[in-house]
């Protein structure tokens, strides 16, 4: 039985980043609702990996301040770590340990918890059936697609049912049919979990596929927040 899910609200105030002398994020004012999926679009080089990095405690602002809920987790040069803050995370090189098999890939973040081994075992194998890749349990990544690694970093990233996930262009370097089946798939998982989600990328059918909402960023501020209607987010 999966334990009662709590979603959070995510509230950035006043959010700056540079890298040394180049102004990357700017004053950013942001509320994601608990539970909704947001995408961060914009061009590359326009500061959407440095925001979700943000997030998730990689590194702390340079000014302003980030909440989870009523926690406050990020405030000029101090950022609570990520392992502290019941986040998942996938990115565009999958990032599993290639000496791990997939079923302790994915079960490292309920050790990490200190789940014990028969209830990480049973939700090892949920989440991998989530995933469709159940009977890949004792492979090692090497061993599969790179659509298949990444539905192992999917499963690696909810199975600990976070309270927030963050996607950094997790299909781009996925071929174009493999994308859009697994964006569906990803929209519909989304869904289900109820997550609150934030979801980097470029591509903006991508991010009418599967979010709520909008953000476009350009050059580190934000330029465009709107709603996703439900008939925008279909594939040509
Ligand atoms: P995006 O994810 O939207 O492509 P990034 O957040 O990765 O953009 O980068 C934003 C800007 O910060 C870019 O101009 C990039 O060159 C610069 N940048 C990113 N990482 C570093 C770094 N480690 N050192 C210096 N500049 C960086
Ligand atoms: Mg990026």
């Amino acid at each position: 039985m999966l334990a009662p899910l709590v979603f959070t609200a995510i509230d950035l105030k006043g959010v700056s980043y540079a890298f040394g002398q180049h102004r990357v994020l700017h004053d950013i004012d942001l509320h994601i609702a608990a539970g909704s999926v947001v995408a961060l679009l914009g061009p590359s080089g326009c500061g959407k990996s440095t925001l979700l990095r943000l997030l998730a405690g990689l590194t702390p602002p340079e000014a302003g301040e980030i909440h989870f809920g009523e926690r406050l987790v990020a405030k000029a040069g101090w950022s609570l770590p990520p392992e502290a803050r019941d986040i998942g995370m996938v990115f565009q090189d999958y990032a599993l340990w290639p000496h791990m098999t997939v079923a302790q890939n994915v079960a490292f973040p309920l050790k990490m918890r200190n789940v014990p081994r028969r209830e990480r075992d049973a939700r090892v194998v949920q989440a991998l059936t989530r995933v469709g890749l159940a009977e890949f349990l004792d492979r090692k990544p090497s061993g599969l697609s790179g659509g298949q690694q990444q539905r192992v970093a999917l499963a690696r990233a909810i199975v600990a049912e976070p309270r927030v996930l963050l996607f950094d262009e997790p299909l781009s370097n996925l071929d174009s049919e493999l994308r859009e089946s697994l964006c569906l798939e990803m929209a519909g998982l989304l869904r289900q979990l109820g997550t609150t989600a934030i979801y980097v990328t470029h591509d903006r059918r991508e991010a009418e596929i599967l979010a709520d909402r909008i953000v476009h960023l350009s050059a580190g501020s934000v330029a465009v927040d709107r709603l996703v209607t439900s008939s925008s987010g279909e594939f040509a």
